[in-house]
C-alpha cells in the first residue's frame, strides 16, 4: 500500500474532523488571501513536526503553550512506559495513587506549602471553572452567601465553556453565546501598552491597581474573587504588566475580603523566568490554575491549588457543604505521571537557569524586527516574545502564518500580534531559524 500522503490527510480530516478555533470554510478556500492551510502531522522530535510529505515545522508556539520540553522527550516516554504497564486509570473518589499524591505534594512544595491542597480535572477551562465554583462556595460555607460576583481584566482569557466565559473578555470567543453567559465585571488591564505620555509600565499597573480599588470600595461585599492572568494576558496577545499589579491587587483583595485567583495556566512552569509568574511579584493567591505545561504537552491535565483556609471551610459533617465537582478522568495516573516526569526535567536540568540565556537569545533574534516600520511594542518576559504588526489588512495573520509554514516554522499570530513561545529545548540555532522565518514571513506578509 502507498504510503499516505498530506493530501490523503487532508482531505478526510476536511471532512470529519470539526477543528477548534477554526473556520472550516478558510481551509476549503486554497489560493484565497483568507486560505488557512490544514497540516497533517505525521510524527514530532524535539522542537520539529514533521509532515506525510517530509516537509518539517519548527514549532514556535509549543502546540498552543503546552510542549515544554519538546515532542517525543525520551524521558516522559520513559515515564509513561512505565506507568502504563503499572496502573493507566483508577477514578479519584475514594481511590488514590502514587502518582496523584507525589504531583500533589510536589506542587504544595512549589508553592511553599500556601496552597497546599491540590483539585484536578483534565483541561483548562475546567480549572477556571473549579477556582471559581470554589470561591463562590467557601463564602456561602463560611455565611457570606452575598459575596457572588466575579471580577476579571480586560482582555482576560479564562476558557471556553460557558462557566469560564464570564470571565474571559475576549470578543470573538464571548460575544455569539452572551445570552448563555452570567458575566462578570471587566475591569481595567495593566497592560503596559495602556500608557500615557511619561507613564512607566509601573504607573499603568498603579493607575488599573485604583480603579480595582474604586470598585471594591463600592461592591466589595458583593465579589468573591478576581481572577487574573498573573503578568502576562496570553489570549489578548501577550499583553504584558509590570509585577507591582500583582502586589497592590493581592493587598486590595486582603482589604477587601475578596480572594485571589491566579490563573497559571499559559504563564506558570518556568514561562515567564519563575516557575510561577505570580513570585515575581512576592506574593501568593488564594487558588492557582495549572494545566497546558504542566503534562509537559502530554496528555490533558489541569490542576487547581488551594490554601489551608479555602480548603477547611468545606470541612463538615454535611455533604453539601463539600466540593462535589467531579470529571471522570480526575487525576488520571498516566497524565500526573507525565507531570511527575516533567517537573523532574525542571530539577534535573537547572531550566529556570538555563531559560534565561535562551530568553536573551530570544531577544537578539527579534531585535531587528523593530527596524521595520510597520512593527510596534516589541516586548518579552521570559520565554516569550512578541511584538504588534501594524496593518488594516484583515488576513494579516493567515498570511504570515502561511508564509511562516513555507520557511519550515509554526508561528500563529494572535491578530496581529506576533508572537514566539517555544518549547524549552529550543537550541540556538533553532531560534535563530525562527527569527528568520519571522521576518521573511513578515514581509511576505505585508507585500502580499
Ligand atoms: C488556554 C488557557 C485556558 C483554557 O485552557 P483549555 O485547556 O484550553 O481549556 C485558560 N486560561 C488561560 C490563561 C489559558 O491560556
Amino acid at each position: 500500500m502507498a504510503k499516505p500522503s498530506n493530501a490523503d490527510w487532508l482531505a478526510r480530516s476536511q471532512s470529519a474532523v470539526w477543528h477548534p478555533c477554526t473556520q472550516m470554510q478558510h481551509h476549503a478556500q486554497t489560493g484565497t488571501p483568507g486560505h488557512l492551510p490544514l497540516v497533517p502531522i505525521a510524527r514530532g522530535q524535539g522542537a520539529w513536526l514533521y509532515d506525510f510529505d517530509d516537509k518539517r515545522y519548527l514549532d514556535g508556539i509549543s502546540s498552543w503553550w503546552t510542549n515544554l520540553f519538546g515532542h517525543a522527550n525520551p524521558r516522559i516516554n520513559a515515564a509513561l512506559r512505565d506507568q502504563l504497564e503499572t496502573l493507566e486509570h483508577v477514578m479519584l473518589a475514594g481511590f488514590t495513587h502514587q502518582p496523584v499524591v507525589e504531583l500533589s505534594e510536589r506542587l504544595s512544595a512549589l508553592t511553599g506549602g500556601a496552597l497546599g491542597h491540590a483539585f484536578y480535572a483534565s483541561d483548562g477551562a475546567s480549572a477556571t471553572e473549579i477556582a471559581l465554583k470554589m470561591s463562590f462556595h467557601y463564602w456561602r460555607n463560611i455565611g457570606r452567601p452575598e459575596k457572588a460576583e466575579f471580577l476579571c481584566l480586560q482582555g482576560s482569557y479564562h476558557g471556553e465553556t460557558v462557566g469560564a466565559l464570564a470571565v474571559t473578555d475576549v470578543a470573538i470567543f464571548k460575544d455569539a453565546y452572551a445570552p448563555l453567559v452570567r458575566a462578570a465585571t471587566v475591569i481595567p488591564s495593566p497592560d503596559f501598552r495602556q500608557a500615557e505620555a511619561g507613564e512607566s509600565p509601573a504607573d499603568v499597573a498603579r493607575r488599573a491597581a485604583a480603579a480595582l480599588e474604586t470598585h471594591l470600595e463600592k461592591h466589595g461585599e458583593n465579589i468573591a474573587a478576581l481572577i487574573v492572568e498573573p503578568l502576562v494576558q496570553g489570549a489578548a496577545g501577550m499583553a504584558m504588566y509590570d509585577p507591582e499589579y500583582l502586589r497592590l491587587a493581592r493587598q486590595l483583595c486582603d482589604r477587601y475580603e475578596v480572594h485571589l485567583i491566579c490563573d497559571e495556566i499559559a504563564v506558570g512552569c518556568g514561562r515567564t523566568g519563575t516557575f510561577f509568574a505570580h513570585e515575581q511579584a512576592e506574593i501568593r493567591p488564594d487558588l492557582m490554575c495549572l494545566s497546558k505545561g504542566i503534562s509537559g504537552g502530554y496528555l490533558p491535565l489541569s490542576i487547581v491549588l488551594s490554601s489551608d483556609t479555602i480548603y477547611n471551610a468545606f470541612l463538615d459533617d454535611s455533604v453539601t457543604r463539600a466540593f462535589l465537582h467531579s470529571h471522570s478522568y480526575t487525576g488520571n495516573p498516566l497524565a500526573c505521571r507525565a507531570a511527575l516526569a516533567t517537573l523532574d526535567i525542571f530539577l534535573s536540568d537547572d531550566v529556570l537557569t538555563v531559560n534565561r540565556k535562551k530568553a536573551q537569545k530570544m531577544e537578539s533574534a527579534l531585535a531587528p524586527q523593530t527596524d521595520h516600520p510597520q512593527v510596534k511594542n516589541l516586548r518579552q518576559r521570559g520565554m516569550i516574545a512578541a511584538f504588534d504588526v501594524e496593518t488594516a489588512d484583515p488576513h494579516f495573520s493567515r498570511k504570515f502564518y502561511r508564509a511562516a509554514l513555507e520557511r519550515e516554522a509554526l508561528i500563529r499570530p494572535i491578530g496581529n500580534t506576533v508572537y514566539l513561545m517555544p518549547p524549552y529545548i529550543v537550541s540556538d540555532e533553532e531560534i535563530e531559524h525562527l527569527g528568520t522565518a519571522i521576518s521573511g514571513a513578515l514581509n511576505d506578509a505585508l507585500i502580499e
